[in-house]
């Protein structure tokens, strides 16, 4: 698997989705440019195949499912192939990652309670439960990594959500922590990311 960063915008003030900047990103991707994340070899990759997902949007503050199709490149130097995953995309996850801040957001801001939460954005407490607890403990990896001082919740998704380019973010977390932001579980390829540093 390979993280590609597209996600460059203020997300607290984004006017656009997941999908939309899927599609954008994709429209201008080249397989050449790609560095193999397991042999390295750079401009060896090609377009091998792609399948279709789902996932959740979130358009006019309402969930909302899209299809997209994920390409795959295959690497001519290592026979490895690796799907291409903009940063708008969680691995592993049906939510994007606007989806994903946005009801974060509004839970640690206290806007709404559990339940109205839930009800609005078609989610059950247990996966509301789920992304607090996982951004609770990216966010603690992420300030202890960088040996910073505690921030409250609330005060991290604002730095996240006013960040002019998330995308430093992620690609950042991606790169110290070997998995991406809010991914739920390890991918074996990441295991190669961590050789960079
Ligand atoms: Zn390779």
């Amino acid at each position: 698997m390979i993280r590609k960063n597209s996600l460059f915008c203020k997300i607290i003030r984004i006017k656009t989705s997941s999908k939309f900047l899927f599609l954008d990103f994709m429209r201008s991707f080249q397989p050449k440019t790609v560095e193999c994340p397991i042999c390295h070899s750079k401009g060896n990759c090609k377009i091998h195949a792609s399948y279709s997902r789902s996932i959740i949007d979130i358009i006019h503050g309402k969930p909302v499912y899209q299809d997209i199709c994920v390409t795959r490149i295959i690497c001519e130097s290592c026979g490895h192939s690796h799907a291409i995953l903009p940063d708008t995309i969680i691995p592993y996850s049906q939510y994007g990652i606007f989806f994903i801040l946005r009801v974060l957001a509004e839970y640690f801001t206290h806007l709404k309670t559990v339940a109205s939460l839930c009800e609005a954005y078609n989610i059950t407490p247990s996966m509301l439960y789920r992304w607090r607890d996982m951004f609770l403990q990216n966010r603690s990896v992420w300030l202890s990594i960088l040996d910073q001082k505690e921030q409250l919740p609330k005060d991290f998704i604002r730095f996240l959500c006013l960040m002019e380019h998330f995308s430093d973010f992620s690609s950042g977390f991606f790169r110290l922590t070997g998995s991406s932001f809010l991914q739920s579980h390890a991918n074996p390829t990441a295991l190669f990311g961590r050789k960079h540093f």
